[in-house]
């Protein structure tokens, strides 16, 4: 006999999006239930963001134990023990864990449905022998890898998000399709581990970034000793003994790599195969479910979130979104996403963080802007921490409001969020001048970079008569 439920909301997906509903929505005393097929905290807390930051952070200590000359510091070089790496990625999850717990959830009223589930009419979602219908319905199914339509892929023992992290041996030569922000995450930090590592990209790496800032992340990198090929096509992938041999071709040129493991991560497919969408007439496409800005679908019952809703994949974004729909669903606000406040960091060495529009995209929207930039290596914190390659830019409106931001350098994920906030609330360039930023510090950096904005005025010949009439007054 089925177990029926019958509630507020019912939020199917128990990632990051899917949790921020649920904890919401049961403190503010709605009652809910989460349909979760798989782990509970989705793809951020056991298969992308955690694990690789971990990994990251792994690599970050084996660099600098390697690499600390410049300071006066030398040693043998360490010996990375992967099998500890990798205990140490798996307790920093466990770490987290408990926060995402169907235990928790459970504690905060929320009834937690592990199975997967699929709507069987626009009213009911089915999960297991659960029939849950509700007010209102939240999809947070979130993504996975996407598998690219390569000759002999599918014959061949290939990685993803979903299995890299599992790995207790250091792959000796990881060829990794894809040069996105989680391929080149990736491949500096297996690099840095021990690994020897390829970078295969059709198109340009790191492509969603600022070119001026990303060849500072790429030069990075490939002095690691990562090998990026950007422009080349993988055209067919085999086995050959141990071996996973890899056909590339380049201005009409084909050669072959070969190395000891594969990683797919050539974009993400969103999680709507096992909804039955067309059943609680819900449009879809590739990209994801449509929504309207209010992120609802075509059932008007129905809300799509994160990752699903086709939009930036981000865990912030999903918790956005969360947002979004809780003062609409419980408080009936109007809600209209806004994308152009939304942050990314992409955790390399050196970092590489953004907000608002690039320089690009806002010549193209605003025709005359300014431009402001400012390097790291006019910070003295960055001199003595010897972290000198980087840079800050911003983009200003011609009256001086903050259109956007993108530093790359030390720190950068941290040193964004002051141009978030500015970018959110309109500020103009003038409100990072007022600020004192303690010495010495990167964050001087935001400081300098906006007194840039002024300095055609210090050449201005009036500002001179100006300043002569006033010392006119002793
Ligand atoms: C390697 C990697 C690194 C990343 N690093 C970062 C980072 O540093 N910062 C950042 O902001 N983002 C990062 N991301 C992206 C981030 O992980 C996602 O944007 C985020 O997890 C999306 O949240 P979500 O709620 O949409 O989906 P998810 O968190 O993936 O949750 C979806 C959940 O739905 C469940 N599900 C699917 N179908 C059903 C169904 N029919 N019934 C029930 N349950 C179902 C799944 O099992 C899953 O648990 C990274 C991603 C990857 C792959």
């Amino acid at each position: 006999m089925a177990t029926k439920h019958s509630v507020d909301i019912c939020v199917i997906g128990g990632g990051s999006g899917g949790l921020s509903v649920a904890v919401a929505a049961a403190q503010l005393g709605v009652s809910v239930v989460l349909v979760e097929g798989g782990k509970m905290g989705g793809d951020c807390l056991n298969y992308g963001c955690v694990p690789s930051k971990a990994l990251i952070a792994a690599a970050k200590h084996a660099h600098i134990a390697c690499d600390s000359t410049a300071f006066g510091i030398t040693g043998a070089a360490p010996e990375v023990q992967f099998d500890k790496v990798h205990d140490h990625v798996h307790e920093v999850i466990a770490a987290i864990a408990p926060n995402d717990s169907v235990e928790r959830f459970t504690g905060l009223g929320v009834v937690v449905v592990e199975e997967y589930g699929a709507f069987r009419d626009a009213d009911t979602v089915v999960a297991g022998d659960h029939e849950i219908t509700a007010r209102r319905f939240v999809l947070a199914t979130g993504s996975s890898p996407a598998v690219p339509p390569i000759t002999g892929l599918s014959r061949v023992p290939y990685l993803t998000n979903e299995t890299i992290f599992d790995l207790t041996e250091r792959p000796e030569h990881l060829i990794i399709i894809g040069g996105g922000p989680i391929g080149i995450e990736l491949a500096q930090a297996h690099c840095r581990l021990g690994s020897k590592v390829t970078v295969l990209e059709m198109f340009v790496p790191l492509a969603k970034d600022d070119p001026e800032l990303t060849s500072v992340v790429l030069d990075q990198v490939a002095a690691d000793g990562v090998d990026i090929r950007a422009g080349v096509a993988v055209r067919k992938v085999s086995k050959n003994g141990g071996k996973i041999q890899v056909d590339i071709e380049k201005d009409g040129e084909t050669t072959t790599l070969s190395g000891s493991h594969l990683l797919v991560a050539a974009g993400r497919k969103p999680n709507i195969d096992k909804l039955n969408l067309e059943a609680a007439g819900i449009k879809y496409s590739r990209r994801g479910i449509e929504v309207s800005r209010g992120l609802k679908t075509s059932n008007k019952k129905v809300y799509a979130i994160g990752d699903i809703a086709g939009g930036l994949q981000f865990t912030h974004m999903a918790n956005y979104h969360a947002g979004l729909v809780i003062r609409n669903a419980i408080f009936r606000l109007p809600v209209r996403e806004n994308t152009n406040i939304v942050p990314w960091v992409t955790f390399t060495d050196p970092e590489l963080a953004h907000v608002g529009l690039t320089e690009e995209a806002a010549r193209k929207r605003l025709g005359k802007v300014r431009v402001l930039r400012w390097p790291y290596a006019e910070n003295d914190r960055a001199q003595a921490e010897r972290c000198t390659e980087g840079m800050i830019k911003v983009i200003t409106s011609r009256r001086g409001v903050i259109l956007g931001a993108s530093i790359v350098g030390l720190n950068a994920g941290e040193l964004i969020q002051p141009w978030v906030l500015a970018v959110t609330s309109g500020l103009k360039i003038k409100a990072m001048t007022a600020i004192i930023a303690p010495y010495p510090t990167l964050g001087e950096i935001n400081k300098r970079v906006a007194y840039g904005y002024y300095a055609s005025s210090l050449t201005n010949p009036w500002l001179g008569r100006l300043i002569r009439l006033l010392a006119r007054f002793g």
